[in-house]
């Protein structure tokens, strides 16, 4: 018993011989090591050695808490009874990864620096899409800081003790240097008796227990754990968000860590973050409803998949308290011409019409296009072409079907519309495939998501700070 007590303390301090106390990479790695983020089943990390495809995922499943049971993959080089199977398959639903086009995911290829840095912004919902922007959001979030030379060095592998490096500063903002605290979002304790840990997970230490109603401000969320303060600053730790009611943090006193701190040792002065689209409403138009079914096939009206999923799409505006308005929210049936009159009554500042495609025969078309104006009428024309662009992007992303593009056409909506507009075509719903799809909450959701990102992506382009509102998209 001795024996066993002696060794459990060595582990507390050093969990691998390799990473003696005094190595750089000592705390974080013991830190991911104590949550069991880090496989301890070898006394070694290799430091230098590079990480495997199948290593990195299994590690960022893990500290966001994915589920790591072993089964069958949509992967042809990943086996059911691979280790990292799990990891990896739930990675892939999490959308943290997506494969190689020939339907591999190459486990025992080493991972980059840009590779590495577009997983972290995945899994922790940056709103990265490349890894130019994904290694720019780790820098600016002082996850990164960078090679000394003023660059990320994106195309060089990474050696083990830098992805955990990594990883535990993703997690816990404490391993960052200079990085100011963002409170974009508060969460009130709905648990008689909620516990705070040392990480995002009960395999960490507990440092202090709250009681129901009480106000945690939320910098960011690790999987379903949040990394809080209180409203005193009197502690800093990690809950489970399921006992948490979330709202956005409206004159918070956030600051925004979006841009370079230019002085990291002198504390800035915390500065109030109001909703950055508070003042645009977002017209969404579920199209037909009531009489008009729209389009028909496998089971399915048009009208009830698109009303579903503008509805959706309300919800998640809704938690950023951006305000919306739906054209209809319910069955009715409703003119095309009375749908830009309803959005310029509202002072919409711009307009999301929702459909479904079909062809003319059935599983011959599928995937997802966007449409805009490009004439005299509706005389926005370049900020209709650059939301659409946003919209398609991001729903192909999302939607993992075919990108037929951006088309400039005369559809009613947009021509007679007095605002940027635009009119997204989900999928095709006489395709199998597609409908499979369209059919599914999980992927309505997805649906959802990727309007409001590409909205978000809109307003960034425009100039606008929208970096709170992306961590809100998912949830
Ligand atoms: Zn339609």
């Amino acid at each position: 018993m001795l024996g066993t007590f002696s060794n459990l303390t060595v582990k507390a301090e050093t969990t691998f011989v390799d990473v003696p106390n005094n190595h750089r990479a000592a705390k974080e790695v013991n830190f991911l090591a104590e949550g069991g983020i880090l496989n301890t089943s070898s006394n070694r990390l290799n430091p230098d050695e590079t990480i495997t495809r199948a290593e990195a995922v299994s590690i960022i499943g893990r500290a966001t808490q994915l589920d790591g049971t072993q089964r069958q993959t949509k992967f042809s080089d990943v086996q059911a009874s691979a280790k990292e199977a799990g990891y990896i398959q739930s990675a892939y639903e999490k959308h943290y990864l997506s494969g190689y086009a020939d339907g591999t995911f190459k486990p025992e290829q080493k991972v980059s620096r840009g590779e590495m840095a577009l997983l972290i912004s995945r899994a922790f919902n940056y709103g990265a899409t490349n890894t130019g922007s994904a290694n720019q959001a780790l820098l600016s979030k002082k996850i990164s800081t960078g090679l000394g030379n003023g660059q990320f060095g994106g195309n060089e592998l990474i050696k083990r003790a830098d992805y955990a490096v990594f990883i535990a500063r993703a997690i816990n903002s404490s391993f960052r240097s200079g990085y100011t605290k963002a409170f974009p979002q508060q969460g009130k304790v709905t648990a008689s008796a909620l516990t705070v840990r040392t990480g995002p997970s009960t395999q960490y230490g507990k440092i202090a227990s709250v009681g129901n109603g009480k106000m945690l401000k939320i910098d960011h969320f690790v999987g379903t754990w949040a990394e809080v303060v209180d409203d005193k600053n009197s502690f800093f730790g990690f809950v489970s968000s399921s006992y948490l009611a979330i709202t956005p943090t409206n004159g918070g006193g956030a600051t925004d860590t979006n841009q370079p701190d230019p002085n990291p040792t002198t504390p800035t002065t915390p500065s109030p973050v109001l909703n950055p689209l508070a003042n645009k409403k977002i017209i969404i138009d579920p199209g037909h409803g009531g009489k008009d079914t729209g389009a028909i096939g496998n089971g399915m009206n048009e009208k009830d998949i698109v009303l579903d999923v503008g509805l959706k799409v309300q919800q998640v505006l809704n938690r950023m308290s951006v305000p919306s308005y739906l054209t209809r929210s319910t069955n009715v049936f409703i003119e095309l011409k009375d749908r830009p009159i309803i959005a310029k009554q509202q002072k919409g500042d711009i307009f999301v019409s929702i459909h479904i495609n079909s062809s003319a025969k059935p599983e011959s078309g599928t995937g997802i296009e966007t449409h805009y104006y490009a004439g005299a009428t509706n005389p926005y024309n370049a900020q209709s072409k650059l939301l659409a662009q946003c919209i398609q992007k991001r729903l192909v992303e999302e939607w993992k079907l075919a990108d037929r593009g951006i088309h400039p056409t005369n559809l009613y909506v947009n021509k007679y519309n007095s605002m940027p507009a635009v009119l997204a075509e989900l999928g095709f719903i006489n395709n199998s495939t597609d409908a499979a799809k369209l059919k599914s909450d999980y992927w309505r959701q997805k649906d959802a998501e990727a309007i409001v990102l590409g909205i978000l992506d809109y307003y960034k382009a425009n100039k606008i700070d929208v970096s709170s509102l992306y961590p809100l998209v998912r949830q």
